[in-house]
């Protein structure tokens, strides 16, 4: 089993980041959440980092977070949607929310752009696009906006429903599956060779989470998609542990396409030999690649604290048995 973890840095503490301890645990790949705000200044602190993480032989996957609609939980806002509040989402009480809407031209053309420059600035193996989706909670949704409305009206001959109908439920689908694509291809088309790996909103099961990404079967077979990142334990459930993470694999599985590379992230506890026992379940059903992300990891200090010297314990006993072989095939399918 192939074991990434997901860091959250600021470019400033990435200096400090032991990439070559994490390497000797056996780790397979970095997955860097970097934020609109910090890139837009400091990408080139990224881009070294990019090539410390590759002499020692890991992968580097972005996982962009704001940009208007990525990660909308860590990064709510952006600066572009802040200038173009035209761009936003319209909730159903006629309200703009601070995500900016899939369906609007301008935004989407901004958006592609943005990161299609990411894919040039920093070299990195593939990038993973967060929760993409449309606003849903506390009895608010969206989108009503023009661009919306003439979408649902040109598909299905009706004005747009004051509810969030399975017709309506089925576009919004179809509007984060299309802008997956689009930012595909945007990567894409600086290396084909860039895997797009998306990570949908934790929720216990498909359908959950109506934000139009809860449709993982969908969402896989979207254009340019190489892959799902599915979340367990969903933040709901958060103190309940990583337990049923194999049932969880294992029903998530059946799920997808037989050939669409599935990554767990695992939550870690806040015992970590919890963890440990669920990482070493995963991978005795055969599970490929999952990646860790620890809340109570700090990485700003010149040496790893206790809780990384234990973290990477962890991925050292758990990989230690598969020593040697390659990670799973998860770049495009494009790449030779
Ligand atoms: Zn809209």
């Amino acid at each position: 089993m192939h074991l990434g973890l997901v860091l959250t840095a600021p470019p400033d503490v990435l200096e400090q980041v032991p990439v070559e301890q994490m390497e000797q645990a056996g780790a397979w790949a970095l997955f860097l959440r970097c934020f609109e705000d910090e890139l837009r200044w400091r990408a080139p602190v990224v881009a070294n980092f990019s090539q410390r993480v590759h002499e020692q032989h890991l992968r580097l996957f972005l996982v962009p977070a704001g940009y208007g609609i990525l990660a909308a939980e860590q990064q709510p806002s952006s600066l572009f949607v802040q200038v173009h509040p035209d761009t936003r989402q319209v909730d159903n009480r006629g309200r703009r929310l601070q995500r900016a809407c899939p369906n609007n031209p301008r935004y989407l053309e901004w958006f592609t752009t943005s990161m299609r420059t990411l894919a040039w600035m920093i070299e990195a193996d593939g990038f993973a696009w967060e929760e993409p989706g449309f606003h849903f909670g506390r009895g608010g949704w969206s989108c009503r906006c023009h661009y919306c409305e003439e979408l649902y009206v040109g598909r299905e001959l009706n004005p747009l429903p004051m509810e969030l109908t399975p017709s309506l439920l089925s576009l919004r689908q179809q509007s984060v599956a299309m802008l997956v694509t689009a930012a595909s291809a945007a990567v894409k088309s600086v290396d084909s060779g860039l895997a797009s790996l998306v990570m949908p909103t934790p929720g216990p099961q498909t359908g959950a989470v109506p934000t139009g990404n809860e449709n993982w079967r969908s969402l896989a077979a979207a254009e340019g998609v190489d892959g799902l990142v599915l979340t367990w334990p969903p933040a709901a459930y958060g103190e309940g542990g990583t337990g049923g993470a194999v049932g969880f694999c294992t029903a998530a599985r059946a799920w997808l396409p037989p050939t669409a590379p599935l990554l767990l992230r695992l939550m870690c506890c806040r015992d970590l030999t919890e963890t440990e026992i669920t990482l070493q379940q995963l991978r005795q059903v055969g599970v490929q690649a999952v990646l860790i992300e620890d809340s109570s990891l700090y990485l700003g200090q010149k040496r790893p604290g206790r809780r990384a010297e234990e973290l990477f314990g962890v991925i050292e006993t758990v990989t230690r048995a598969d020593r040697g072989r390659s990670g799973p095939a998860i770049s495009s399918p494009t790449d030779n």
